[in-house]
């Protein structure tokens, strides 16, 4: 982790107002903040209007899967939160066993998808931008085959960043979330959305950088979303059993740890329960992604909320002081230092 404590990126005076240029005007704001005077939940009872949060995802879905109900507590609290999608997910297929048609073309799944990429914003209550990167696949086969030509994964990192830093350089966000290097998984586009989103808080900051594309803007914290670590399942895998009841999780666990893959360091555990109903409702708006009797819905939502209140991040770089453990995404982070 580059901790760069006590450093402070150039904070550009006097720029329009969030959300008062071209791109995120045109962001599907979709039922933006529509949770703001109804509950009040999370590490404060105070408003948090002034804060901005950008949460880059690869594809539709992945925002209701990593990282949902932290975004839609900011939200609530009045957190300005844009969910950023860098493809439209063409490549995905029908993943849930009782979606009821089949779609005859690519073109007829991207308009699904992105009717439930919009369901699913409003569900979250939070704004969201498509990049306009096509999917790269899912590569199978052995030996893989080629990526298709023309796929985000295939775009050289500039030409790839650069439409992501003109949205930071817009919407200014005090935080930004994506993928660790590895992607979470081995999907070429969850990598790229780790290189486009780092590249974006190295270099919107930066003056001599992605020149035309807006007045610099450097995001204080980056974080790493963390939603599917083994200590994660497996802890709800155990209090399933515990409970007498079948858990969906066993063959997971046990594959996962016999593949010894690296548990990343934890930083920040945000406690946002309070909002795991609206992860669950954005994730049934991806009605061709997720089987709404499948393992996301697979563990009773009170023995969830008792055994892993949280969704946890790593803290990948932060250009403010902060102290570890984190509660909070925001910690360190006053928004009246940006005027
Ligand atoms: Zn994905």
């Amino acid at each position: 982790m580059a901790l760069l404590v006590g450093s402070s990126g150039p904070i550009v005076p006097h720029l329009p107002a969030a959300g008062a240029s071209g791109v995120v005007r045109e962001c599907e704001r979709m039922g933006a903040n529509r949770h703001l005077g109804g509950r009040t939940v999370g590490t404060t009872d105070a408003p948090r209007t002034g804060l901005r949060l950008m949460a880059v995802h690869a594809h539709p879905d992945d925002e209701s899967s990593k990282g949902a109900a932290t975004t839609a507590m900011y939200a609530a609290q009045g957190v300005e939160v844009l969910v950023v999608t860098c493809t439209g997910g063409e490549r995905g297929s029908i993943l849930n066993p009782r979606y009821p048609v089949r779609p005859s073309s690519p073109e007829e799944m991207a308009d699904i998808r992105r009717e439930e990429m919009a369901a699913a914003a409003a569900a979250l209550g939070v704004r969201h931008h498509w990049l306009g990167f096509v999917d790269s696949g899912l590569p199978e086969g052995d030996p893989l085959p080629p990526l298709p030509e023309g796929c985000f994964a295939l775009v050289p990192l500039e030409e790839a960043a650069g439409p992501l830093v003109q949205l930071v350089r817009e919407f200014r966000p005090h935080v930004m979330t994506t993928y660790d290097p590895t992607g979470g998984y081995p999907h070429p586009d969850h990598v790229m959305c780790h290189k486009v989103a780092a590249e974006a808080f190295a270099a919107a900051g930066q003056a001599d950088r992605y020149r035309g594309r807006g007045e610099p803007w450097a995001p204080h914290k980056l974080y790493y979303n963390h939603d599917f670590s083994l200590n994660r399942i497996s802890t709800v895998h155990q209090a399933v059993v515990d409970a007498g009841l079948e858990s969906p999780f066993g063959d997971w666990v046990a594959s996962r740890a016999m593949r010894e893959i690296p548990e990343r360091q934890v930083t920040t555990r945000v406690r946002c329960a309070d909002h795991f109903a609206d992860r669950d409702a954005a994730l049934v708006a991806h009605a061709t992604q997720i089987d709404p009797e499948g393992f996301f819905f697979a563990v009773p939502r009170d023995l969830e909320i008792d055994v892993w209140p949280v969704e946890e991040y790593e803290l990948a770089e932060s250009r403010v002081p902060t102290t570890f453990p984190e509660d909070d995404l925001f910690a360190g982070i006053h928004p009246e230092d940006d005027r």
